[in-house]
């Protein structure tokens, strides 16, 4: 049977797939909604992280995030874009990885999302790591 862990992929660590924070589309905490929409339209991405100003990692924002805090009962309240900033809609419970981690342990976490968010054993935050960045070498390790 086919096995993930004789080709030595779940021996990885994190940091050799992760894409580093300076390439990762993030936005601030204190950023308002309207800037965040921005951000992710512009970079095609439909979730991104969200930072505080020291680097620290503190959730995730995305487009049905946004969308679904703008929606009033008969119409979209798209004034509260500008109104209503990214800390008070964005989700927290995410999962991190930890920059010295293997793949092993992360591979759980990628089956749910597309990607994770990887930090240092401080909470700043290092990059992410994609589902795609993984099932690529799991394709480079099986040929
Ligand atoms: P991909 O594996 O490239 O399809 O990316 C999966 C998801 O990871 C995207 O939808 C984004 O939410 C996130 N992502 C990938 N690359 C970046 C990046 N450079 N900046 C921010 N988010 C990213």
């Amino acid at each position: 049977m086919f096995s993930l862990r004789s080709g030595g992929l779940l021996q990885l660590y994190t940091k050799e797939l992760l894409i580093p924070s300076e390439r990762v589309a993030h936005v601030q905490v204190g950023n308002s909604l309207e800037h965040a929409l921005l951000v992710l339209t512009r970079s095609g991405y439909t979730a991104i992280p969200v930072l505080d100003p020291h680097y620290r990692l503190l959730g995730l924002i995305s487009t049905p995030i946004i969308m679904d805090s703008i929606l009033g009962i008969e119409r979209i309240e798209f004034e509260l874009l500008e109104q209503k900033k990214v800390e008070e809609v964005m989700n927290v419970e995410i999962p991190r990885v930890s920059i010295d981690s293997t793949l092993e342990t992360a591979i759980s976490y990628l089956v749910d999302h597309p990607f994770l968010c990887v930090e240092d054993d401080q909470g700043y935050f290092e990059g992410i790591l994609t589902r795609r960045a993984v099932l690529i070498e799991l394709e480079k390790n099986n040929k």
